[in-house]
């Protein structure tokens, strides 16, 4: 971070309750209820949750469903991870959003005078490229947390090298 600190985010598949049974004003017993889940973890990525010094933040994954859309409503849109809202399994959250802010200042140009032209221009191509985004990171995420994985992320890695 900008400060110098470094964060350390780790998921895990846990029903809601789990995060709110934890004590995250207890450094020491909020992360003794994380490590419980990586037992047999590697001690040199077990140290990294023991030895923070900051308090656990638990934070839940939410998604819209791929391929979330809504018909037109006149004088509005969505952009960013309002209208596709996903996993962060893509990568692709913070460029899609970018491109979302870009995309209606160019479709106003191209349909000048008749913003719902522009608007539903920038829907039509807003869905898809959210769909394809949207249900990669739901595929990621199903592999991340397989009950081999990391398996699925290596095979990946494998596929990708021998693709190229
Ligand atoms: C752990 C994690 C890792 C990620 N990694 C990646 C990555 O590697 N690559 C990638 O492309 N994307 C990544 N993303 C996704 C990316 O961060 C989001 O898709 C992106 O930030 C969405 O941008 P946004 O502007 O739509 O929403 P946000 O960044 O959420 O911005 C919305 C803003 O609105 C403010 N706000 C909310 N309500 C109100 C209100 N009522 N009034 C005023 N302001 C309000 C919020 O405080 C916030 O600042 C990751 C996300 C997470 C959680």
């Amino acid at each position: 971070m900008t400060d110098g600190s470094l964060h350390l985010y780790t998921a895990l598949t846990v029903p809601p309750e789990w995060s709110e049974s934890i004590d995250t004003t207890d450094p020491a017993a909020a992360k003794a209820a994380v490590l419980a889940h990586f037992a047999d973890g590697n001690p040199s990525l077990r140290v990294l949750v023991a030895d923070a010094d900051g308090l656990l933040v638990p934070r839940a994954i939410h998604a819209l469903p791929a391929g979330h859309r809504w018909d037109r409503v006149p004088g509005v849109t969505l952009l960013g991870d309002a209208p596709h809202l996903m996993s962060l399994f893509a990568g692709e959250g913070a460029d899609l959003a970018m491109l979302d802010g870009a995309e209606p200042g160019r479709a106003l140009a191209a349909h000048p005078g008749d913003t719902e032209a522009a608007l539903t221009a920038y829907e039509q191509a807003l869905f898809p490229r959210s769909q394809a985004a949207a249900a990669m990171s739901a595929a990621n995420l199903q592999t991340r947390f397989r009950a081999d994985a990391p398996q699925g992320l290596l095979d990946q890695f494998v596929a990708r090298h021998q693709a190229a």
